[in-house]
This record gives structure tokens, C-alpha cells and sequence, in this order.
């Protein structure tokens, strides 16, 4: 099938679905201006020291790394970022009834800046938009300690317990969250189809949702604008821009 084609079947598939589970990578907010990781353009293909920066145990046991970080933080592409049309296109499928959740490996919060209900977000790598203590398991808005950091406190610590901060998303060598996975897997069980959007697929176990849903019985659609280890699954792929692509099959 060319691409017009198979827009056509994706957008009857839709039409006719009734609890769509939706998967989100970097790739949907890369047209917001937030760059992904594995991508061509990634962050980690360009800087590999980078991912080894943000492993959790250097985090922890580095000062330099810790200062580092925040310095990142207070730069990082997100804060002035909007939603972008892929990411409309989901709340319009949310404003149609068909949406049943929204899991996310982004940690930018732009589905819910867009409009999506929070309550249909499943945030398996957390949001970059809070900190959390790793001493006590206090949390907080992240802007509040990025201020902290703009007036001089080069790796602020939690003001009730003086332990480390950072940002409550997952790092290299964290635990994922077991209630939030399992949330993830449950949803993705009782869909009856699956989006895959701009996602590598290459992060277990979040990953997985693909098969569970398929063998649960769901169509499984895959659109990113490269190949994925998860395509010989799909009953549909589209290549192309995900903020053109988006809009076509999830309007009303
Ligand atoms: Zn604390």
C-alpha cells in the first residue's frame, strides 16, 4: 500500500476503534523543538558522554555531574517548547471518546500542555517538570529549585532533609516505577488499537505494550520516520512527518 492508502484504512480503523491505547517517543515533540536521543540529529548519538552522564549512580556520587545537570536543566529546550499539531491531533482523538490512555516515554509534560486529561497519561519515564528528593521522597515544581540554582546555588539541596535533588523522571540505572508499568501493560491489554508514535521501541519493558496489545487482539499501528524492531507486528506503518501524519487519522 502507498502512504495515501494506507492513511485511508488508519483513518476507518480509527473511526471504528473504541479504546485506542496510544504509545509516545521523542519523535512526536522533536517538530516542539525538543531533540530526542537515538535519533540521527539525538542527543546521545551526537554526545555518547552524555548518556553516561545521566546515569543515576553518577548523578548521585558526583557534585560536577550534579552541577552539570542543573546547569542543563536551566537551558533545557523545554521550557519554552508548545505542543505541536501531533500533539493536538491526540486530544482531538481524546475529545472523540476514543482514546483510552496515553502512555508517554517523554518526560516533557506537552500532551497534558496540549489538553489531554492527565488522568489518561501514563508517564513511564516521569516529567522533567518536578524534582524529587532522593533523601526523603519529597517532591516539587522544578522551577522552583531551578530559581534557586539561577541565584547561585550551583546543586541546590532538598530544604527539609539536605539530601540530593533531581528531576523526578527515570534515570540510567533507576527503577522504573512497578505501579505505573503495570498500568502501562494493563491498558495496553484492553485496547482494541494501538498507536505507536514516534518511538524507537527499543526501551523495555515499556516497549511491550506492542505485543500485549496485539496479542490481546488490538491493530497495532506504528508511525515513526524510522524502522523499529516491533514493525513485523504492525498491521499498518506510516512513514513520514508525525505532525502531517497525526492530524489526517485522528480527525473526526
Ligand atoms: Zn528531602
Amino acid at each position: 500500500m502507498d502512504l495515501p492508502d494506507t492513511v485511508s484504512t488508519v483513518r476507518r480503523w480509527i473511526d471504528a476503534a473504541e479504546r485506542i491505547v496510544v504509545l509516545t517517543g521523542a519523535g512526536i515533540s522533536t517538530d516542539s523543538g525538543i531533540p530526542d536521543f537515538r535519533g540521527p540529529q539525538g542527543v546521545w548519538t551526537r554526545n555518547p558522554a552524555a548518556e553516561k552522564q545521566s546515569t543515576l549512580q553518577n548523578y548521585l556520587a558526583d557534585p560536577e555531574v550534579r552541577k552539570a545537570a542543573w546547569r542543563a536543566r536551566l537551558e533545557h529546550s523545554a521550557w519554552s517548547a508548545q505542543p505541536n499539531r501531533g500533539h493536538h491531533a491526540l486530544v482531538a482523538l481524546e475529545r472523540r471518546a476514543k482514546l483510552h490512555a496515553l502512555i508517554t516515554q517523554n518526560i516533557d509534560e506537552l500532551h497534558r500542555i496540549a489538553g489531554n486529561s492527565p488522568g489518561r497519561i501514563v508517564e513511564v519515564h516521569g516529567t522533567m517538570r518536578r524534582v524529587m528528593c532522593w533523601g526523603c521522597g519529597a517532591r516539587a515544581p522544578m522551577q522552583a529549585a531551578l530559581d534557586r540554582v539561577r541565584a547561585g546555588e550551583a546543586d541546590p539541596a532538598c530544604r527539609t532533609c539536605g539530601g540530593i535533588l533531581k528531576s523526578d523522571t527515570i534515570s540510567f540505572g533507576q527503577a522504573l516505577v512497578p505501579e505505573v508499568i503495570a498500568r502501562a501493560m494493563q491498558v495496553a491489554q484492553e485496547a482494541d488499537l494501538l498507536l505507536a508514535i514516534g518511538s524507537t521501541l527499543q526501551v523495555y519493558p515499556v516497549a511491550g505494550v506492542v505485543p500485549i496489545a496485539k496479542e490481546n487482539g488490538a491493530k497495532v499501528i506504528i508511525i515513526n520516520n524510522q524502522p523499529t524492531p516491533m514493525d513485523e507486528l504492525a498491521d499498518a506503518l506510516l512513514r513520514g512527518p508525525i505532525g502531517e501524519l497525526l492530524p489526517q487519522i485522528c480527525a473526526g
